[in-house]
């Protein structure tokens, strides 16, 4: 099999069907290529329109049924799964992204062996300026506080070779963020520009709070930074509570005065009482991260896999 394309999907009952459309336009279905479908645990009928799909489509269709939704990240590893292309594209299915660029991305990496993986990066977002913004900043902080470098605008929307998706496929930790294992694996990236599309229908599953959970996620996953700067806000905290008694004590010695104990004493509580709780916070988040991993839980629950016939 030359490609196969992933294709994570929820709510998109009116997307898929003028998707696979877009994809034979790109793709005549003669050549060799499968769709792997995940429908992420869809409220609507987006399983019914996989199904039609599957069994009146010319081309190798494989649908897998979650038994819940997951989330993207979730859908993505079940399709790099369940890909045996050699070469694998991870696209959406609500049209922002044109399969057109696949072929252009399929043909840069059969003219250079030395490229791995090709991703596509969003030049103009249509999005609000205060997203924009954030987006940009998460990148910046993302860059210089994780050991991995983020390619600012970098999507999901990549094509690559085999042993690329097997490495991904080797990092199984609970809580994905795409964007850092594609840099944390390494191997040979080049970017090229594109700008996504108004979606074909329905609505984007990503508000500005489910966004900055997951930036929250990359920062925690791929960087121990917060808890050094737990630490270092620690030892501040102390050195401030010495340096503050120090001054006291030579006030109450030198000059007399007669120092309001129940203010001195609100204020050095609330002050360090916070920066505690503050950085039990952060320790508590990693805590958390681990709990989870510990139990080991699978990343995704598939209720159904329906697979075409090897041809
Ligand atoms: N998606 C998914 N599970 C989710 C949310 C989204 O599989 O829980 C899919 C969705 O169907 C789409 C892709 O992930 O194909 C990108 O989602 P969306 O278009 O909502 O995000 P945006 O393009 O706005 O970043
Ligand atoms: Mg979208």
């Amino acid at each position: 099999m030359k490609l196969s394309f992933v294709v994570p999907c929820y709510n998109e009952g009116g997307n898929v069907e003028p998707f696979i459309k877009s994809i034979y336009e790109n793709f005549p279905v003669t050549e060799d290529y499968e769709v792997v479908f995940i429908n992420d645990g869809s409220a609507d009928n987006t399983f019914e329109k996989l199904k039609g799909i599957k069994n009146t489509s010319p081309c190798n269709i494989k649908i897998i049924n979650f038994s819940r939704n997951f989330g993207k990240e979730s859908a993505m590893y079940a399709g790099l799964q369940n890909a045996c292309g050699d070469l694998v594209s991870i696209i959406d299915a609500d049209l922002q992204q044109d399969p057109a660029i696949v072929k252009k991305m399929v043909e840069m990496l059969d003219a250079n062996p030395d490229i791995d993986c090709v991703c596509a990066c969003q030049e103009d977002r249509h999005e609000g300026k205060i997203t924009a913004a954030c987006k940009n900043a998460f990148y910046k902080i993302a860059d210089k506080f994780t050991e991995i470098s983020f390619q600012s605008g970098a999507s999901d929307f990549r094509t690559f070779r085999k042993s690329v998706r097997d490495a991904l496929l080797s990092m199984s930790e609970f809580h994905r963020f795409s964007k850092g294992l594609f840099s944390w694996v390494g191997f040979n990236t080049v970017y090229i520009p594109y700008t996504a599309k108004e979606r074909q229908s329905g609505k984007s599953s990503f508000n500005f709070i489910k966004l900055l959970k997951y930036a929250f996620e990359g920062i925690i996953a791929f960087s121990t930074a917060p808890l050094k700067f737990a630490s270092v806000l620690g030892s501040l905290a102390t050195l401030f509570s010495i340096i503050y008694a120090i001054i006291t004590i030579i006030r109450k010695l030198v000059s007399h005065i007669n120092v309001d104990g129940f203010t001195q004493l609100v204020i050095l509580i609330t002050f360090i009482g916070g920066i505690q709780l503050f950085t039990i916070g952060i320790i508590g988040e990693y805590l958390a991260r681990n709990y989870i991993q510990a139990k080991n839980r699978p990343i995704y629950i598939a209720k159904e896999i329906i697979s075409y016939d090897k041809k």
